[in-house]
C-alpha cells in the first residue's frame, strides 16, 4: 500500500453493504477506516483525520444529518452520502448541510469509485486556488480573471447574475448544488425560496453555452435537487 493512499472513512451500518464498498475502495488503493455507528465515526473521524467521507445516511444512534454537521465544525474533507431512491429532501438536507454529493441506492461501484474520484480531485484543487484562473471544459473557456466567457472561441455575452450562477458552478465544478444554496449564493440569503429565478436563468444560460439547450452537456440537472457543472465531458458526437 503507498503511504499516500487516501483515507476514506466508511460509515454504514449495514454489514453487507459495508464489506462490499470497502472491498471496492480497498481494492482501488484506498485505506478504509470502516464505522458502523455516528459514534464510532467521530472517533475515527478525530484519531485519523480522513481525506473523504462516505456516509449512510440511515444510522442506528444519531441522525445521518446531525452526524454530517458535526462533522462539517472542522472537517473539511469531502462527505458523499448514501441514501435510498425516494429521499429528495433527505439529499437536499445532506447537501445543504455540507455534504458534497450523493449516490442512490443501489448503485454501482463504478460509480461511487467514479464520485470517489471527483470528489477529492475537487477537494485538492479548492486547495489551490492560486492555480489557473482561466477554466476550459470541452468547447467552454471562461477567463476568470478577465471576466470573459467564450464557447468555441467566440466571446459570449452574460449578464451579471448569469455570470455569476457560471462562476459559483465553476467554483463547484463536479459537485452537486442545491436549488438553496445557488439561491443563496448568486440572489442572496433572503431569496432562497425563489427557485423561479434559477429556472429562468439556467435557461438563459443554456441557450448561450449549450450546443442544444434541451441535451445540456455543461449545466446538467439534478432531478428534484439542483445543479452540477459536468467535471468531464464526452467528446461531441459532430
Ligand atoms: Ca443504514
Amino acid at each position: 500500500m503507498p503511504a499516500d493512499s487516501p483515507r476514506v472513512l466508511l460509515v454504514e451500518d449495514e454489514l453487507p453493504i459495508r464489506k462490499l464498498l470497502s472491498n471496492a475502495l480497498t481494492a482501488a488503493g484506498y485505506v478504509i477506516d470502516e464505522s458502523d455507528s455516528a459514534q464510532q465515526a467521530i472517533r475515527h473521524a478525530t484519531q485519523s483525520p480522513p481525506e473523504l467521507v462516505i456516509l449512510d445516511l440511515g444510522l442506528p444512534d444519531m441522525d445521518g444529518q446531525e452526524l454530517i454537521q458535526r462533522l462539517r465544525e472542522w472537517l473539511q474533507a469531502p462527505i458523499i452520502v448514501l441514501s435510498a431512491r425516494d429521499q429528495d429532501q433527505q439529499k437536499i438536507a445532506a447537501l445543504d448541510h455540507g455534504a458534497d454529493d450523493y449516490l442512490t441506492k443501489p448503485f454501482s461501484t463504478g460509480e461511487l469509485l467514479a464520485r470517489v474520484r471527483v470528489a477529492l480531485r475537487h477537494a485538492s484543487r479548492s486547495g489551490d486556488e492560486t492555480g489557473s484562473t482561466v477554466f476550459e471544459r470541452g468547447d467552454l473557456k471562461v477567463d476568470l480573471a478577465a471576466r470573459r466567457v467564450f464557447v468555441a472561441n467566440i466571446e459570449i455575452h452574460l449578464t451579471p447574475i448569469e455570470y455569476k450562477l457560471l462562476t459559483t458552478l465553476i467554483r463547484n465544478c463536479g459537485k452537486v448544488l442545491t436549488h438553496r444554496q445557488l439561491l443563496k449564493e448568486v440572489w442572496g440569503p433572503d431569496q432562497v425560496q425563489e427557485t423561479h429565478y434559477l429556472r429562468v436563468f439556467m435557461a438563459n444560460l443554456r441557450r448561450k453555452l449549450e450546443a442544444d439547450p434541451a441535451q445540456p452537456r455543461y449545466l446538467l440537472t439534478e432531478q428534484g435537487i439542483g445543479y452540477r457543472l459536468a467535471s468531464e465531458i464526452m467528446p461531441s458526437d459532430t
